[in-house]
């Protein structure tokens, strides 16, 4: 069994349709697809260590099969500096939790890179009972909430319908620099494009795929977080 099919079995097995964002993670590093680099942290101790691991600055998020929306309820601390900011974070984040949600389950603390902020873009699939996946493409934020300003194609995507893509929203102006703001690795979203679409239509068990937010650099790019929904 694949790796990415052995993250999914062990999904089911604790009967759960949702991925942790860790497990949405290594299921996107076996595909190539960027995402920052993480560690689950069992105590407040293992926290500061794998932060000095990683490297500072860091972000501590909550992990628990209960919480979806981490940040809705104080699950996700940003930009800490030092094992003085871990720490102290750490211990907010278990009291946020214990706050909003007393019975949730924890498994734990991801402790990650903290990726700088940059133009964020998000990828992702939905299966259409019909026609199977649809990728979507669009600029995160406003562009994608208020806007709607996304697109859409059938997976497996060519490398061309990928460039198409990036080039038909509204937003793509942005992408290409602006005022002082550098441009944006174009290519780096292509890649990402192109493995995401190979892993929706290799994996026609998910349901639904979210990078939501990948940061765009001028070299490179980060998925920050990534939700996958099993049938
Ligand atoms: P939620 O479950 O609430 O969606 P996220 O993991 O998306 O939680 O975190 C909330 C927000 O915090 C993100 O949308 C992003 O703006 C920021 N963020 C999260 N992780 C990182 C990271 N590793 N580096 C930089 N920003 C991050
Ligand atoms: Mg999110």
């Amino acid at each position: 069994m694949s790796k990415v099919s052995s993250i999914f079995a062990e999904v089911r097995k604790a009967g759960r349709k949702h991925l942790l964002e860790m497990e949405a993670k290594s299921v996107c590093m076996e595909y190539g697809i960027p995402v920052t680099r993480f560690r689950l942290a069992k105590s407040e101790a293992e926290a500061v260590k794998f932060a000095e691991e990683i490297g500072h600055p860091v972000v501590l998020k909550i992990v628990s099969p209960d919480i979806l929306h981490k940040s809705d309820v104080g699950g996700v601390m940003l930009n800490l500096k030092n094992s003085k900011e871990v720490r102290k974070a750490y211990k907010q984040i278990m009291e946020n939790v214990k706050k909003h949600r007393k019975d949730a389950e924890i498994l734990g603390i991801l402790v990650q890179e903290m990726a700088p902020p940059s133009t964020e873009v998000i990828v992702g699939a939905i299966k259409d009972p019909q026609f199977g996946h649809a990728l979507m493409f669009g600029l995160g934020g406003v562009f994608v909430e208020v806007l709607k300003d996304v697109t859409f194609r059938i997976v497996p995507i060519t490398e061309e319908e990928a460039r198409e893509m990036i080039s038909e929203v509204k937003a793509y102006p942005l992408l290409k620099g602006y005022r002082g703001v550098p441009p944006a690795d174009i290519e780096a979203i292509v890649q990402i494009l192109l493995k995401t679409s190979r892993l929706v239509s290799e994996h026609p068990e998910i349901k639904e795929l979210d990078l939501n937010p990948i940061m765009v650099y001028e070299k490179g790019a980060k998925t920050v977080d990534a939700r996958i929904i099993l049938e």
